[in-house]
């Protein structure tokens, strides 16, 4: 059995990039005759916008989408983080970390997603500051191996990261007392059963972390395949930070089929309405016809 999902963040609007990634992820479950979940990641009020989740939702519908089941909002579900940080500190893995940000990343060499953090707070090197320090809200972080992680993503090939290199221990559990997306990812895709996960390759660099903390909590991986991104003509992956234009639902139709003109599924007869062509890209899905690196909608668009 399949089961995908899409999983939107509500700080702003859908744009295009994230309703590509939508509609990609659901013809490749339709064309498995997969289950298709919605998520709302809403673990990160300070970056959220009010409304934006029945928002998107309603965008989704407004496309023609159907998710199967309810849709689950990360933010109800803060008891499965902590079950999951409580089975992680009892294998020894998880340590509280006390460093203020200046401090570490002062210390800090640069790796493939920000900083690499250098294990100050690991409990090995902690000696006896660790109780002096609890008056000041610690993050939690989890201890790394100095090993290799690959996966085989479905349209990318291959891909390597070195944790203890590429990232250093990361955070599980924020400082300000918020979740990090990495642990709550893991912990509701295995929830859910998830088995497939298609999503933007902005998340590409994340996946190991994702699959050592599925090793660690004795979880199956799911398959991958990271989508191309749209870029504007600066290369930048259209988001709300680069000003990606809201979608215009009086134009869904239009919208569709540029997207479905990115990911290489041939030119739909006319249709009565959006669900028509989400039933056409469902038909006419190939995972290895998709382009493999970025497309920049602004040479494309004519
Ligand atoms: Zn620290």
């Amino acid at each position: 059995m399949y089961i995908g999902r899409f999983a939107p963040s509500p700080t702003g609007s859908l744009h295009i990039g994230s309703l590509l990634t939508a509609l990609a992820s659901y013809a490749d479950a339709k064309s498995q005759q997969g289950k298709w979940l919605v998520r709302i990641e809403d673990i990160d009020p300070p970056r959220e916008v009010k409304g934006a989740a029945d928002e998107i939702l309603h965008t989704l519908e407004s496309f023609g989408f159907e998710w199967d089941d309810g849709v689950i909002y990360q933010s109800r579900r803060q008891h499965l983080y902590r079950d999951a940080l409580n089975e992680l500190m009892a294998q020894n893995l998880a340590y509280p970390c006390f460093c203020s940000r200046k401090d570490w990343h002062n210390a800090a060499k640069i790796g493939v997603d920000g900083f690499v953090y250098n294990g100050h707070c690991r409990p090995s090197l902690m000696s006896t500051h660790k109780i002096k320090s609890t008056h000041k809200q610690a993050a939690w972080r989890i201890i790394v191996p100095n090993e290799n992680i690959t996966f085989n993503d479905a349209i990318i090939g291959l891909y390597t990261q070195n944790l203890a290199h590429d990232i250093g221990d990361f955070v599980l559990l924020r400082a300000d007392g918020y979740w990090a997306y990495q642990l709550a990812v893991v912990v509701d895709d295995a929830e859910q059963g998830i088995t497939h996960i298609v999503r933007g390759q902005d998340l590409l660099v994340s996946t190991p972390r994702q699959i050592y903390l599925q090793r660690c909590l004795k979880q199956k991986t799911p398959h991958y395949a990271h989508l191309p991104l749209l870029v504007n003509q600066h290369g930048q992956k259209w988001s709300k930070q680069t000003l990606a234009p809201k979608l215009n639902l009086t134009q869904c139709e239009q919208i569709l089929r540029q997207v479905m003109h990115y990911l290489n599924i041939p030119n739909a007869p006319s249709v009565n309405r959006p669900q028509d062509l989400l039933t056409w890209t469902i038909q006419h899905w190939q995972l290895n016809h998709l382009p493999t690196h970025s497309i920049n909608t602004e040479k494309e668009t004519k």
